[in-house]
């Protein structure tokens, strides 16, 4: 075992009193590029991190879930099989709750258990800290109870605990990067089939590193607005006669906007349908080993979350610009926006100058500290 499961085998006796059969960890993510496109059945392009979710856990014959979380001292959750039911579990406890509700209404056979959660993915960072909880629970839950589930079926069920149990519109990109990433590469999927292929992404190698600006803000905006570019897209896929705006053509675009007789919708349009041809460009360019390349398609892949989607906010317009005025090859925000982190891809020698920047303009606008981390593309579930 390696140091870090040690400790959370450790947590799980101080917590239960005995040992546990196991401990499984999951990852929290960056998304390269392709921002809220999984919502609109497209592809996106996630790195899993280093930083990880474990869950030391034994199976219970009776049924009953036992939750904890060095995370949340306080929440401690004890939940018989009649209690998971959708909208029931309150706090942190939903999200492993709803994973073995899910997991029971696939069919597959989970029983109780005794389950102890620690965690290294900040909380509520748009890093997925949700997701590395839900996959890590999912892995423990099914391994333990011996029920057999691929990764992607795994990740679908997680997304589904998030959408239907604790009640958050996600798309399934953060479930599959936790559960199918590996170590050295970025995972470009298209969330349709959940058809896969990893892409080198070994930055080292090439003298460059990938920053990660954690803003720690999170503004009261982000869950309406999610919800409501997510309305937005489908109204606008409707107006157009297709399933999803993922089947609107890049080389359509002008035509679809000219079709859209709600203008507020084309924003919208033009964001998703760009990105798509952003993480497009992208993956070629990584396939093609010429990861600098990608740095300015990053940036515009921020103008336009910024001024198509409006999802940005100040603190990420603040850590993108600052950024590339220290030398940054091309920075972007990535997750939903209106705060998290931002991203920036550095020359290895420009990556302290860079981080220093950022922190230093924060301080000047009066913005708590960002906390500021080279990222590497790290193993999925495990
Ligand atoms: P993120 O971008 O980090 O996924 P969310 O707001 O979607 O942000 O999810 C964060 C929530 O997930 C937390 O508020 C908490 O309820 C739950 N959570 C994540 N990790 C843990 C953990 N290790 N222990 C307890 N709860 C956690």
């Amino acid at each position: 075992m390696t140091a870090a499961a040690n400790g959370a085998a450790e947590g799980f006796e101080r917590c239960y009193g005995y040992a546990p059969e196991g401990v499984w960890a999951a990852p929290g993510r960056v998304n390269l590029i392709g921002e809220y496109t999984d919502v609109n059945e497209g592809h996106v392009l996630p790195i899993a991190l280093p930083h990880c979710t474990r869950v030391a856990a034994a199976a219970r014959t009776d049924g009953v879930l036992r939750l904890r979380s060095r995370e949340t001292p306080g929440g401690a959750a004890e939940l018989s099989p009649a209690a998971l039911a959708p909208g029931a579990v309150k706090g942190w406890a939903a999200y492993p709750a709803g994973v073995a509700w899910a997991l029971r209404e696939a069919g597959l056979p989970v029983g109780g258990a005794d389950v102890y959660v620690e965690s290294d993915v900040p909380a509520g960072a748009g890093l997925s800290s949700s997701a590395a909880l839900e996959v890590a629970t999912a892995l423990a839950l099914t391994e333990l109870h011996g029920a057999v589930c691929e990764r992607p079926a795994l990740a679908r069920l997680a997304q589904r605990a998030e959408n239907a149990f604790v009640g958050v519109p996600c798309g399934v990109m953060d479930q599959m990067a936790s559960a199918c990433c590996t170590a050295g590469h970025a995972l470009h999927l298209d969330t349709r089939g959940l058809a896969l292929r990893q892409v080198p992404f070994d930055l080292a190698a090439r003298g460059l590193r990938l920053l990660v600006v954690d803003t720690r803000v999170r503004h009261a905006l982000a869950d309406g607005a999610y919800a409501a570019r997510r309305a937005g897209c489908e109204a606008a896929a409707r107006a157009l006669g297709v399933r999803a705006l993922r089947d609107v053509p890049y080389g359509r675009l002008g035509d679809a906007l000219g079709e859209l007789g709600d203008v507020s919708l084309r924003p919208l349009v033009r964001h998703v349908v760009t990105e798509g041809e952003r993480v497009r460009e992208v993956v070629a360019l990584l396939a093609a080993g010429e990861p600098r390349k990608a740095g300015p398609l990053l940036t515009a892949g921020h103008a336009s979350l910024r001024d198509d989607f409006a999802v940005s906010c100040p603190e990420l317009d603040l850590a993108v610009a600052v950024a590339n005025e220290a030398g940054a090859l091309g920075a972007r925000m990535t997750g939903a926006g209106f705060g998290g982190s931002a991203l920036a891809l550095v020359e290895e020698g420009a990556a302290d100058a860079v981080g220093e920047a950022v922190t230093e303009a924060f301080a000047a606008a009066g913005h708590r500290p960002p906390r500021v981390f080279a990222a590497v593309a790290g193993g999925g579930a495990r």
